[in-house]
């Protein structure tokens, strides 16, 4: 493990703390007024004690015990206030972090999403993160402060006696050297209880998500079976921290013992030489209380700012990975969007999936796109819709090279309707507009409408407030595939192209989809994955896909016409079986 650069941390403090200035500084305030009154508290004691003593009258000593009394008080209240300011000051700090890295996520391209799991990002976005609640918070403050009530204790000490101050100067030296040599024992048990975390969270997540499948196939077993055993590497890795954090309690009441002792040996030695008096030995021993807790609390930053390191390499190397997509500056033309490809090549990774497309389609017609499992066809519409960049050759949509278009303009202009929907569990308000809220409502009803699903809409129990529930269980496939064509229809796209489920439908929705498919591409450049006849009959153009490469390509009704073309042939076995 290469140590985090200090400049890192530097850096990461100085930008997520600017914005805080007050909340820092104010921590800072009550910070070193606590350790004001935390040296002062013992001193009067000390004059209590002795003026008890030397036989005073009651008053005075009322009085210095109001005073340790009141001292006692405020020196809670400021304790409240300092875990109250820190806890807001480190929350805000990191949930600005977790903001950026998610944003950061968000516009990450397709292969990093690919290569990370949902789990993963989970972990590294608010896991890491989290560890560094405290770095943001209290890290600088809580060593610089209390270094200096070491010190002052220390100082104080020595103007009571030398000797004192080298007695406990020796015990801090040897004191700190052993939290140190105890909490390095702790830290690569604490980073493998995290990978352990990091495992298990990735693990439920992604099988959760699978649950179906899971079940149907009778793989409860085997997954239970994983579980357990990542649970069981979770325990044992959980179980070793928190024996070495109790050794690291055990160490700390020891070290406490052995400091206590030293004082009152001292004391009782100056007191019997009548260096001292009796005051002055309670004074020694409860300062003598006061060395164990920031000799603690330093060491405990010290491990922090270790366990942060990693943390903080880990998010500033997600900050640091680039997007392969670079956004370009072109917008473009409004209505229907010509598409061309040029020599379009593409490859996920070693293994070609599109090779040497070349193809245009003029504006306002619509292209059935037709190819067996596996032919590229949903590949060649996440590269229209600039979700990955061609390995070779040029995308063009309405005229312009995708990689030279704004992306905003893309994903505004083109509607793409994936195989599988994405709904949220949210309501159908927000499931339409994405969860802009200056979509008015009556634009989602108009688009409702439009696609003709007046009478779905109307039946709904609470309108657009409906709640769709997570995951989207509560609609069936073609549902699902109607609100986003809805989706679609709201942004106005000038080119619309639907990736169609190959699940079959019932006659009625599939009707339904029919009438909706109608009035989405009414006026829009089209590009449709076809799976039934119903949808290919209204394409003006056909193209065959095979092993990612064009076998046909030409006007529906030449193909149709011509008895030995591939479309001729696939209209006479039937689509759907010759596709699925
Ligand atoms: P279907 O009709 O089943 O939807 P398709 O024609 O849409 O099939 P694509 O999804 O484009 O097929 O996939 C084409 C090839 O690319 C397949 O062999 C597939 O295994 C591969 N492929 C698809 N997505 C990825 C990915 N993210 N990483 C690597 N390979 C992929
Ligand atoms: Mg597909």
């Amino acid at each position: 493990m290469t140590p985090t650069p200090l400049r890192r941390y530097a850096a990461l403090l100085a930008t997520y703390l600017r914005p805080l200035w007050r909340q820092v500084a104010l921590l800072a305030l009550l910070l070193f007024g606590n350790i004001g009154l935390q040296l002062y508290s013992p001193q009067v004691l000390r004059r209590f004690l002795d003026t008890a003593l030397a036989g005073s009258a009651l008053r005075p000593l009322g009085v210095l015990a109001g005073i340790f009394l009141a001292v006692a008080v405020v020196q809670q209240i400021v304790t409240v206030i300092v875990a109250f300011v820190a806890a807001r000051t480190g929350w805000t700090a990191t949930n600005a972090l977790r903001g950026d890295l998610m944003l950061h996520c968000l516009r990450l391209d397709m292969p990093f999403h690919h290569t990370h799991t949902p789990g993963e990002l989970i972990e590294r976005i608010d896991g890491d993160v989290t560890s560094l609640t405290n770095f943001f918070s209290q890290f600088i403050l809580l060593i610089v402060g209390n270094g200096c009530l070491l010190i002052g204790v220390l100082v104080l000490a020595a103007q009571e006696n030398w000797r004192v101050g080298v007695v406990f100067g020796i015990f801090v030296l040897a004191a700190l050297f052993s939290f140190l040599r105890v909490r390095e024992l702790v830290v690569p048990h604490w980073v493998t209880a995290r990978k352990s975390a990091a495992q298990l969270f990735s693990f439920l997540e992604e099988r959760l998500g699978g649950i179906e499948d899971i079940r149907s196939s009778g793989a409860v077993a085997y997954m239970m079976g994983r579980l357990h055993l990542l649970l069981r590497g979770y325990l044992v890795a959980t179980r070793r921290v928190t024996i070495f954090s109790q050794a690291m309690l055990s160490t700390s009441r020891l070290l406490l013992g052995v400091s206590n002792v030293a004082a009152l040996g001292i004391g009782t030695y100056l007191f019997v030489h009548d260096v001292a008096s009796l005051g002055t030995v309670y004074l020694l021993y409860a300062y003598s209380n006061m060395l164990v807790a920031p000799l603690n609390q330093i060491s405990q930053q010290i491990e922090d700012v270790q366990k942060a390191g990693a943390a903080i390499r880990r998010a500033d190397e997600l900050l640091h990975t680039q997007s392969a997509l670079v956004d370009g500056t072109r917008t473009l033309p409004a209505g229907a969007l010509a598409v061309e490809c040029r020599e379009l090549r593409f490859s996920y990774g070693e293994r070609t999936v599109l090779d040497d497309l070349t193809w245009q389609l003029a504006p306002g017609k619509v292209l059935g796109l037709l190819g067996r499992t596996g032919s590229g066809k949903s590949t060649l519409t996440r590269l229209l819709f600039r979700m990955y960049d061609p390995t070779g050759g040029a995308v063009l949509v309405g005229g312009v090279d995708t990689r030279d278009t704004r992306l905003d303009d893309i994903r505004e202009r083109v509607g793409l309707v994936t195989q599988d929907v994405q709904l949220f569990h949210a309501s159908i308000r927000d499931n339409l507009s994405f969860f802009d809220p200056t979509v008015p409502d009556a634009q989602m009803i108009a688009a409702l409408h439009d696609l003709g699903l007046g009478s779905w809409y109307a039946a709904l129990p609470a309108g657009l407030d409906t709640l769709v529930s997570p995951g989207g269980t509560g609609l069936s496939a073609g549902e699902a595939q109607l609100l986003a064509f809805a989706r679609v229809m709201l942004k106005n796209p000038g080119l619309v192209i639907l990736d169609e489920a190959s699940s079959r439908l019932d006659p009625a929705t599939e009707q339904l989809i029919e009438r909706a498919i109608e009035r989405l591409l009414h006026g829009r450049t089209g590009i449709i994955i076809a799976h039934r006849l119903a949808t290919v009959a209204r394409a003006d153009e056909i193209m065959i896909l095979e092993d990612g490469r064009i076998v046909e390509h030409d006007t529906r009704t030449r193909l149709a016409d011509a008895p030995d073309s591939h479309f001729a042939h696939l209209l006479r076995t039937g689509l759907a079986e010759v596709l699925a």
